[in-house]
């Protein structure tokens, strides 16, 4: 396939993908899913992500901040929305007057969000329970005084508790089995005090297809939705999942050099013997990682190869020895290794990191296209 006349880079969305993920995730996990779109939807777009997951049957929106979750209610997105991450003397009247539901991580933070309250309008919040992450949260030993204090907000009227929540590690089952301990044990405590939330939701994607026990009911989706996997040992195919992004751009030179000839900066690459360089115009400007040089795996007309050289801020070589390659075919990055082009987890792997941050590193100047 060849890329649209005047385009010189793009990554094409899936949105059926998106939406088949958010199914096949329900069936395995039994449980409602909340979709996790903060980051721009891990790259994909944030609106459009929602949509296609909503269509898939999430029930409700995460996202870290509240200015992400405006921007859902901004692009046309009704549904419920949870956000977590706030910056302090974060405008929690605006997030609760757009319908938003509000992460409370602390004491202070509950009484802001009682304070955001209007009369007859309750703010929603789910409490987030501490429960070894070392990240934010309400700390096992303040469970107690913080839940007595939001069941009496929710009794005058000031809030609605929708969620007890908290977030693992992963470090391993025994570790993740543990947290889930201590976090049962805060829905008791809060249970003894009059707070029985409809939801608790500690599982994200790695723990709710690993750890059956932690899904409670509801499940905090991410990396997952977008078809990607959340394990270093099985990838998304086996998951019944399918990768909605797709990199690529089309070759913008091609040029025959002799033997020994050096290719991008510091010459770390030099042709073997006589051979075609193709120039694939994405950098590590458009997220494309420079840690990757000399190791990312690139598909030409089908045909795979790695990055030669360093890979620089615009543009990247690729050494195709003898294959009639020409200017504008298509060279793809990463997408859906079942059809033959890399998979994100093998740049992750080239660059020392993870899917999740090849895709959600994808920088603006790369137009998504929705297909
Ligand atoms: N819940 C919280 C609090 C998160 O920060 C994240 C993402 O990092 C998720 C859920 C989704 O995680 P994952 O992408 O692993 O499913």
């Amino acid at each position: 396939s060849r890329l649209p006349a005047g385009v010189l880079r793009e990554a094409t969305i899936d949105v059926g993908a998106i939406t088949a993920n958010v199914r096949q995730l329900r069936r395995l996990t039994d449980s409602e899913v909340i979709a996790v779109v903060k980051a721009d939807g891990y790259g994909h777009g944030a609106v459009r992500s929602a949509v296609a997951a909503l269509d898939g049957g999430a029930a409700r929106l995460g996202v870290a901040d509240i200015g992400e979750a405006l921007a859902l209610r901004r692009g046309g997105i009704t549904a419920p929305i949870v956000a977590w991450l706030h910056a302090p003397g974060a405008n929690f009247r605006e997030a609760a007057g757009r319908g938003i539901e509000l992460g409370i991580s602390s004491f202070d933070q509950l009484l802001q969000a009682s304070a955001a309250a209007s009369t007859g309008r309750p703010v929603s919040v789910h409490l987030k329970l501490e429960t070894g992450l070392g990240r934010n949260g309400i700390p096992p030993e303040d469970y107690h005084v913080v839940f007595s204090e939001a069941a009496r907000l929710e009794r005058i009227g000031r809030l609605r508790v929708v969620g007890l929540f908290s977030h693992l590690s992963n470090a391993s089952a025994d570790d993740d089995r543990a947290a889930l301990r201590v976090f049962l044990e805060g829905v008791a405590v809060a249970a003894s005090v009059g707070l029985a939330p409809p939801l608790r939701h500690i599982a994200a994607s790695h723990a709710a297809l690993a750890l059956p026990e932690s899904r409670l009911g509801c499940v905090r989706l991410g990396v997952t939705i977008y078809g990607l996997s959340p394990f270093d040992d099985r990838d998304a195919g086996d998951l019944g999942l399918r990768p909605a992004m797709t990199l690529r751009a089309p070759v913008a030179a091609v040029r025959r050099v002799p033997a020994g000839h050096g290719v991008s900066y510091g010459y770390d690459y030099r042709a073997e013997r006589e051979t075609t360089l193709a120039l694939v115009p994405l950098g590590y400007a458009d997220g494309v990682p420079r840690q990757a040089s000399g190791g990312g795996p690139v598909t030409i007309n089908g045909a795979r190869f790695a990055v030669a050289g360093r890979i620089a801020m615009d543009q990247f070589v690729v050494d195709v020895g003898d294959l009639p390659v020409v200017v504008g075919d298509e060279a793809v990055l990463f997408g859906d290794p079942t059809l033959g082009v890399p998979s994100a987890d093998e740049w992750a792997t080239a660059a020392s990191t993870i899917n999740y941050e090849i895709v959600t590193r994808i920088g603006p100047r790369v137009p998504r296209r929705q297909v």
